[in-house]
């Protein structure tokens, strides 16, 4: 879906408009063309698990050896997602509101996977579910449009 102007943008995704430095505005216009951005519940409510060849000690440019611990014989997870109060070691900022991934290009495959609801024309029980845990409406087609040319990377 489009917007004709920011001011649009910003009342469809509950941001309040203020003064903003460029900085500030460009992060905004990347939490609309991204809304993980302002998000992050599923990196704070899910234990994140994955084949051990998928670290970097094995898999070059793989998920961070350091950041992990063993599950079992097969599978790693990330660290402090396997507890009653998940919340990934690479998670930056406040969960709903701003958050970034500090190994997002090196993510592991069950993050990659992990899509957001309606990105790709389909709800994702998974992420709804999460959103539901911290208090986040589940997204709609409405939260995802990509007339700004900024990069994605979350
Ligand atoms: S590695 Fe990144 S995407 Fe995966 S759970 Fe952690 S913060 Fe989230
Ligand atoms: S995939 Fe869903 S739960 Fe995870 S950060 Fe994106 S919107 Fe939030």
């Amino acid at each position: 879906m489009a917007f004709d102007n920011i001011d649009d943008a910003c009342q469809r995704h509950r941001l309040v408009r203020v003064r903003l430095s460029q900085r500030d505005l460009e992060n905004v216009m990347r939490m609309c063309v991204n809304p993980c951005l302002a998000c992050g519940a599923c990196c704070a409510f899910y234990r994140a698990s994955f084949y051990w060849m998928e670290a970097d000690v094995f898999t070059p440019g793989g998920a961070p050896e350091e950041l992990t611990q063993k599950l079992n014989d097969f599978r790693l997870v990330m660290k402090g997602t396997n507890g009653s109060v998940p919340r990934c070691i690479a998670l930056n900022g406040i969960v709903g509101r701003q958050v970034t991934c500090s190994i997002y290009e090196r993510r592991s495959s069950v993050c990659r996977d992990f899509e957001p609801s309606w990105q790709n024309n389909s709800c994702n029980p998974d992420c709804d579910k999460a959103r539901r845990a911290w208090g986040l409406e589940p997204m709609t087609p409405e939260f995802w449009f990509d007339d700004w040319n900024f990069p994605q990377a979350a």
